[in-house]
């Protein structure tokens, strides 16, 4: 039944999980064949400029439906997908899902950049520029509309290398955003020697934003350098409609979160642009 439930809902996870996790191992397993099963999907979350109600962006997210239909959260898979040495082959793949995704959306009207998230191993690869190049060459996408997201302590573990392939990757036209941002390293002197598009600020940050003076200061300043910098911020996991508004009044107009829409399956993702999107983009914005 998880699965009838999954396919209606944007994400539901068994919560049989938690009381009895399957071992390291046996999900292990699973995941070696999960690919070839075509047992991965990526829903996809817009991202919303509350100013505006323009979509400026939907976010790949990578969900995984075993073979007895359990959906099993990536914060379960990807650290072992990432351990047992998984997660080149399964990026590679959400890489190129991705570019089929944004070609079809064009093909339908619609030009939106979609964002995904790689791996430290991914990235690591010396030929990671290559492959995601070769991807948007296969389905034909302009490389402005796929957005790589990166965490700091993946840039930040060889800072040269780093540079290296982030210029390559950008002078390209890849827009490149940090991922979970603040609670990394937080080198904020480093940040201008990376081509950096974007911060995501990490959602950490935004639940107790209003009732937290720390957490809004924080917010604040990390808004206040990115503009300096020259740098989009996007807030993640913003439920409410004041977390909405705080943030605006902040000077973050670009969320991603529950408030706006949960990950979207992509017939979801279909009918959500049909309904709720005009042809400029715009959602109307919900109110309280
Ligand atoms: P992330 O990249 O920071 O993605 C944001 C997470 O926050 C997603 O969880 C999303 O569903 C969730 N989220 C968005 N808005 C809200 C909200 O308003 N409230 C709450 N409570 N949650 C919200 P998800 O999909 O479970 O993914 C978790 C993490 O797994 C991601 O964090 C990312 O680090 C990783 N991940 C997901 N897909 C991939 C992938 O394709 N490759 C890699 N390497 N990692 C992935
Ligand atoms: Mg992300
Ligand atoms: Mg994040
Ligand atoms: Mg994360």
């Amino acid at each position: 039944q998880a699965k009838e439930q999954g396919r209606r809902r944007a994400v539901v996870y068994d919560d049989g999980m938690q009381s009895h996790p399957l071992d390291t191992l046996t999900l292990s397993n699973k995941l070696a064949t999960a690919l070839n099963r075509q047992q991965f999907e990526l829903y996809y979350q817009p991202q919303v400029n509350a100013n505006t109600g323009q979509i400026i962006g939907l976010e790949a997210l990578l969900r995984w439906q075993d073979s007895q239909g359990h959906f099993i959260p990536p914060s379960h898979f990807i650290p072992l997908a990432e351990q047992y040495g998984h997660i080149t082959t399964i990026g590679d793949w959400v890489i190129s899902e991705a570019c089929r995704q944004i070609r079809l959306l064009m093909d339908t009207g619609y030009r939106i950049s979609v964002s995904v998230n790689i791996a430290s191993q991914q990235f690591n690869r010396s030929n990671f520029a290559d492959i995601v190049i070769n991807a948007v060459r296969e389905f034909d996408v302009p490389a402005e509309l796929l957005e790589l997201e990166l965490t700091e302590r993946i840039v930040m573990a060889n800072v040269e290398e780093s540079i290296d392939t982030l210029n390559t990757l950008h002078d390209y036209g890849f827009k490149i955003a940090i991922d979970d941002f603040g609670t990394g390293y937080s080198s904020l002197s480093y940040l201008k020697r990376f081509p950096i598009d974007q911060l995501k600020i990490d959602k950490s940050f935004v639940d107790d934003l209003i009732s937290c003076d720390d957490d809004a200061a924080i917010v604040t300043a990390i808004v206040a350098m990115a503009n300096k910098l020259h740098i989009d911020t996007i807030a993640e996991g913003v439920e409410t409609l004041d977390q909405v508004n705080f943030l605006e009044a902040l000077g973050c107009n670009l969320i991603q979160g529950y408030y706006f829409s949960r990950p979207l399956s992509q017939p979801e993702l279909q009918k959500y642009l049909k309904k709720s999107v005009n042809k400029d983009l715009k959602v109307s914005i919900p109110s309280a």
